[in-house]
């Protein structure tokens, strides 16, 4: 009898001591343990855009992360290193292959043009090329990998690479140049880009404090709408954490739902099937997929 109340004032004592170390860090979700320690804490974000797929989706064989951005912006080598590969490929599209000196390697496909050779060196945040559709691609956006050593045809050696830059979701805005991709622009230290950039319309950046009911209550919406939107499966925010508003989306672009198809958005926007289809450089067969962001104007 005594012993059991030991030992359950022994949990209770470490749910405590756990509840105070989260919010002692400020931040329930995002675990540190996981990040790939000391060798590439000091690399920088490839692109800006949009987190609109993870690493180890599609049952296991999607390999990298995808972020959806525009045509043509600029994709930074991660890292000082040497491009080993510049090539035109059928399922990576035009594609660049940079080995790092600590023996990792990164990739960065579907892009729209590449501007580095075989062999040539490149520094950090170096421009490798131009975000793109190029290859087995549907929409623009860029593929990178993370490879703890080689790049082989099995990807035996790649990595999340939330485990480089912290864990992100789907539908995150992700910074270029940044070791914290996710961290808002024009907060003080980082001066690169203008605030007005810094957080697109229709996302709210979660502040400390917050919850989803407060965020709700903002925005005049329920918090199923938001959890919904944003594919949340818990009510827990993270700090910093980029939230979609529903029925906030910047004049023009359409945040793309579940069950969406090309059709129906051309119907609901009022816009032509194939303006949509050029706009956006797909083709009347892409595939869509949630928080894709279609230009609909
Ligand atoms: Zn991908």
């Amino acid at each position: 009898m005594i012993f059991d109340y030991a030992r359950r004032l022994f949990i209770v004592f470490l749910l405590t001591l756990l509840v105070f170390m989260m919010f002692l860090t400020g931040n329930v979700v995002k675990a540190e343990g996981d990040k790939v320690s000391g060798d590439t804490a000091s690399w920088t974000f490839p692109v800006k855009g949009m987190i609109t797929d993870s690493y180890g989706t599609r049952s296991g064989s999607h390999k990298g992360m995808d972020i959806g951005g525009e045509i043509g912006s600029p994709v930074y080598s991660v890292a000082k290193g040497k491009v080993i590969k510049s090539y035109l490929s059928e399922s990576y599209g035009h594609v660049v292959f940079v080995r790092h000196e600590n023996g990792y390697e990164t990739v960065y496909a579907h892009l729209e043009s590449r501007i580095v050779d075989e062999n040539q060196e490149v520094v950090q945040g170096q421009q490798l090329g131009r975000l793109g559709n190029t290859g087995r691609s549907t929409g623009a956006h860029l593929h990178f990998e993370v490879h703890r050593g080689e790049w082989t045809i099995d990807k035996e050696n790649a990595i999340d690479p939330y485990r480089v830059f912290g864990h992100g979701e789907v539908g995150q805005l992700v910074f270029a140049k940044e070791q914290d991709p996710y961290q808002a622009v024009g907060v003080a230290g980082n001066p690169e880009s203008p605030p007005e950039e810094s957080v697109a319309e229709g996302v709210h950046i979660v502040l400390q404090g917050e919850t989803l009911w407060g965020i709700s209550r903002q925005y005049d919406l329920s918090v199923e709408d938001i959890m919904q939107e944003n594919a949340l499966k818990s009510s827990e925010l993270m700090i910093n954490q980029r939230l979609m508003i529903p029925g906030s989306s910047p004049k023009g672009q359409y945040v793309v739902k579940q069950g969406d198809t090309l059709y129906s958005i051309s119907r609901a926007q009022g816009i032509d099937m194939n303006e949509l289809v050029s706009r956006n450089d797909l083709n009347p067969a892409s595939s869509i997929y949630p928080h894709q962001v279609l230009m609909v104007d």
